[in-house]
Parts: C-alpha cells; sequence; structure tokens
C-alpha cells in the first residue's frame, strides 16, 4: 500500500510515497550501525554546534515547516508553528543539558575510585503518531542523539512529508549520513525491523494496541523500549477554584490539536456546588470556538487527521448517547467536506458508554459531578490510563490529596497539562512506561555502566 499525504481538510492525495523495500530497509540499518561506530565518539562540542544548528533551521523556517503539519494532518497554523518553536527550545535544551545530566558520576565505595559511566547504546528505533508530528520526534531524537545514538524514525503512514523534513533538518545541521533516517515503511513491517540484529532499542508513542505489539515483539528480543500511550486525563474542578479561568483552561485543554492529544483534559470533574455554574460557562465557550480552515490564523478547530477517526469519534459518541448521555452542544459531525467534528460537550455519561471507557481522540468534552473530593478522586482514578492530570483547588489539604493520590504521571495544580523540555513526561498504568524528556529522559537509551579502580 502507498504512503499517503492527503489533506484532512480536503480530502484532496497531496503526495503518495511507496514504501521502503526489503532491499532498502537494510541497507538503511546497515548505515545506522555503521554511523554508529564513528558517531558513538564525537565529542560533546561536535553534537553541541549540530543541534543548535537544528534549532536556528527549526526557528527560521518554523512558517514552513507549520504549514506542512497543518496541511498533512489538519491542526490550525498556529498551534503549528507554536510546535516547530517548540521543537527548537527541546534541540536547545538538549544542548544545553546533556553534557551535564550524562557526566560522569562518582560514587563513594570501597574502591581507589568507583563512579558511573552513560554510554550510547546504538541504532533506537522511534515509532511515532502523526498528532504532533515533529514534537513527538524532535523529543525521542534530541536526547538520543546528544547521548551518542543514532535514530531510525518509523512515523505515522498519514505524515510522511513531516517525516522526510525532519531527516532533511538532521541532515542539514550537519548530522552525519545514517544518524537520523527516516523509513517510509507501514507498520506490518515494524516487527521485521524490531527484530534485526542492528536495532538496539525502540520507543513508541502510540496507542495500547501498538504499544502492546512493539513491546512484546521488543520484550522477546531483550531489547529496552519505551512507551508513551493513550490517556483519559481527568481535570478536577472543587468549589475553591478560581471558576472563569478554569473554564476557560478547560476548553483550550479539551480542544488543542483539534482534541488529537494524549494529554488533552477528557474528563471534566466537577463538584455539585458549582457544577451548574461551570457547564453553562464551559459551554458557553466551546460554542464560541470558531471551526474551519486550519491554515486560517483565526481557527480554533480544524479537521481530524484522517476519515477513520471522524468515523470513530462519530461512533463513540452515538454509542454513548444511545446508552443515555446527553448532548448539551455538538454531537454530529458537520455536514462539509473534510473531516470536520465539532466541539461538543457530554453530561450523565453511563459507566458503560464507550465515551466513558475509551480515549475519545476529538474535541468531545465529558462532564461528571461529584460531591466531594472523594468523589473527584475515585472517579479520576477510575480509568485503565494514568498519563495526566489536572486539579483546581485553592485549598491546600485537597491540593496534598491530588498530589498524594493521583494516578499518573504528571498533576497540575491550577493549571493544564503540558509538556517542557526540562520535566520529565511519561505515564503509568495502560499510557506506558519510560520517561522522556528532561534528565530521565536521556537516561532512558543509554549504558549506565558501573566502573570500580582498585
Ligand atoms: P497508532 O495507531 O498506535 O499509531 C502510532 C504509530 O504506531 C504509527 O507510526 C503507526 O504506524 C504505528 N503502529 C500502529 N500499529 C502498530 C503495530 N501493531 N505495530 C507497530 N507499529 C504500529 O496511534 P495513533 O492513532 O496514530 O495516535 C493516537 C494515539 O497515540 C492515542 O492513543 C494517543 O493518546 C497516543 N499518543 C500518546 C502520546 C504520549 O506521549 N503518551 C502522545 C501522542 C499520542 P501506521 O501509521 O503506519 O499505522
Amino acid at each position: 500500500m502507498p504512503i499517503a499525504s492527503v489533506n484532512p481538510a480536503t480530502g484532496e492525495t497531496i503526495r503518495t510515497f511507496e514504501p521502503l523495500t526489503e532491499a532498502q530497509i537494510d541497507e538503511k540499518l546497515q548505515r545506522a550501525a555503521e554511523t554508529f561506530r564513528g558517531y558513538r565518539h564525537t565529542t560533546f562540542e561536535a553534537r553541541e554546534s549540530m543541534m543548535m544548528r537544528a534549532a536556528e533551521i527549526l526557528e527560521t523556517e518554523k512558517n514552513d515547516f507549520a504549514r506542512l503539519m497543518t496541511v498533512e494532518m489538519g491542526k490550525p497554523i498556529k498551534g503549528a508553528v507554536g510546535e516547530a518553536e517548540k521543537c527548537a527550545w527541546v534541540c536547545r535544551y538538549y544542548q544545553e543539558n546533556a553534557r551535564k545530566h550524562l557526566a560522569d558520576t562518582l560514587v563513594e565505595t570501597n574502591a581507589k575510585k568507583s563512579f558511573v559511566r552513560f554510554e550510547p547504546l546504538g541504532p533506537v528505533l522511534a515509532v511515532m503518531p502523526w498528532n504532533f508530528p515533529f514534537w513527538q520526534v524532535f523529543r525521542f531524537a534530541a536526547p538520543a542523539l546528544m547521548a551518542g545514538n543514532v535514530g531510525l524514525l518509523k512515523h505515522a503512514s498519514n505524515v510522511p512529508q513531516c517525516a522526510l523534513a525532519i531527516e532533511d533538518i538532521f541532515r542539514r545541521a550537519g548530522f552525519p549520513e545514517g544518524a537520523f533516517q527516516t523509513l517510509l515503511v507501514g507498520s506490518d513491517v515494524v516487527p521485521r525491523i524490531l527484530e534485526d540484529r542492528r536495532v538496539v532499542a525502540a520507543t513508541l508513542t502510540g496507542s495500547e494496541p501498538a504499544g502492546r505489539s512493539v513491546a512484546s515483539i521488543a520484550g522477546k528480543q531483550i531489547k529496552k523500549t519505551v512507551l508513551e500511550l493513550g490517556g483519559s486525563d481527568a481535570f478536577i474542578v472543587m468549589p475553591s477554584a478560581e471558576l472563569k479561568e478554569a473554564v476557560t483552561t478547560a476548553v483550550k485543554a479539551r480542544t488543542i490539536n483539534n482534541g488529537q492529544s494524549c494529554i488533552a483534559a477528557k474528563r471534566f470533574i466537577v463538584a455539585a456546588d458549582i457544577y451548574d455554574e461551570f457547564e453553562r460557562r464551559f459551554v458557553e465557550e466551546m460554542k464560541m470556538l470558531r471551526v474551519g480552515d486550519p491554515l486560517d490564523e483565526a481557527t480554533d478547530i480544524g479537521p481530524l487527521a484522517t476519515e477513520q477517526i471522524l468515523k470513530d469519534v462519530d461512533e463513540q459518541v452515538k454509542t454513548s448517547v444511545a446508552s443515555g448521555a446527553h448532548i448539551l452542544t455538538g454531537g454530529k459531525k458537520l455536514d462539509r467536506p473534510g473531516n470536520f467534528y465539532p466541539p461538543t460537550v457530554l453530561a450523565n455519561i453511563p459507566n458503560d458508554s464507550p465515551a466513558y471507557c475509551e480515549e475519545v481522540f476529538g474535541p468531545v468534552a465529558l462532564l461528571f459531578r461529584v460531591n466531594n473530593i472523594d468523589e473527584a478522586m475515585a472517579l479520576a482514578n477510575g480509568t485503565t490510563f494514568g498519563l495526566g492530570a489536572a486539579a483546581w483547588t485553592n485549598d491546600l489539604p485537597e491540593q496534598e490529596r491530588v498530589i498524594d493520590e493521583i494516578e499518573a504521571g504528571c498533576v497540575f495544580i491550577n493549571g493544564m497539562v503540558a509538556s517542557d523540555p526540562r520535566l520529565p513526561f511519561g505515564g503509568v498504568k495502560k499510557s506506558g512506561y519510560g520517561r522522556e524528556l528532561g534528565e530521565f529522559g536521556i537516561h532512558e537509551f543509554v549504558n549506565i555502566k558501573t566502573v570500580w579502580i582498585k
């Protein structure tokens, strides 16, 4: 099957690519292995100057990269420009901090000298999703390359042009041929690549089934994996919260990237005392969002990335409504070309409906009323996912309870969950394992080597 770039706002096929042949895949794996042999010995100075150059390219050409993302997967252009800038930030963060994070660490023992050294592992396979087609890749690639590894990108099949553009950025930044390669292949050949002895580890950002498959193959091969999977983040609002700010942030947290973010707030859990007021304001603000051409600066919500995602979201909402959920706004795909789904709010959601049990990857918000913080915590943790959570409360004991009890990889108090190059990012439960970003992220793909000298 060819790999296609299809504009989700119009349905037009922009370009198609033939997937790599077996021989081409083999050539790229060989190049990765050979490049690694030399690249692992490059100095930090050399890697830093290449990474800085990658950041400069991203900054200078951010508008072109943004257009590419928007045309290929439909994110509103203002968010796409921000994404290119954030990629430059993560390059600069690791350019400035990798050397410190990877410095030998002395440990006092009975030896004359003992220490820990961090060494690169080799070619790492990155299986990536389309929703943040640049950011997801750079947050893997910047630390991996700074640590001396080389990268092999198997990007989502609907964003081949972004995948090629990223490879080109690293080439132009001066990284050696083979340090970062894009493999235009379908997911069916991922097992064969993972099983290849030249690939030493893998990271996957995507859905639970994809994570399960990659982890099980890597497990059989005894290869390290990091998994960043789905989420169903709770957004708790308690009576002491600053309501106006909470509502505006809630709308943004649910609809950013057309609602297709793993860390989007998906379940809004609101204390009964303020529930009616929250619901009224939230629905009002959701209705005000502008749905339309994602290339227009004024657009808040563009199309969903593929026709299949539109069908899935529509089906999840329809089935949930059939089993008793109430639609407060939206709830029906728009009658126009492109994969457009309106901002939607559901309430009274039965606990056996898809909206309750599954991740809804679109601008669909779920509202829940609770009587107290105990109920809020039980509902927030009553999911198989554990990626992020936000809680809005100015009550200090309540804040402490949420921090202590939430089963998630991060918790934001009086704010919206967001990734930041300086802070570790990842999940627990079915949201995956391992961490990206910050100091923890760069330690995922290194050999933590103990050295003991008498
Ligand atoms: P997906 O279908 O799992 O695809 C992600 C990547 O995995 C793509 O490159 C895909 O290739 C590949 N893939 C799919 N099935 C595979 C398999 N069985 N074996 C190996 N590779 C496979 O996910 P998606 O729908 O694109 O992305 C949305 C999901 O990603 C959501 O669940 C979202 O929450 C999650 N996500 C998580 C994070 C995080 O940091 N935790 C960030 C962003 C997104 P093809 O495109 O060729 O199928």
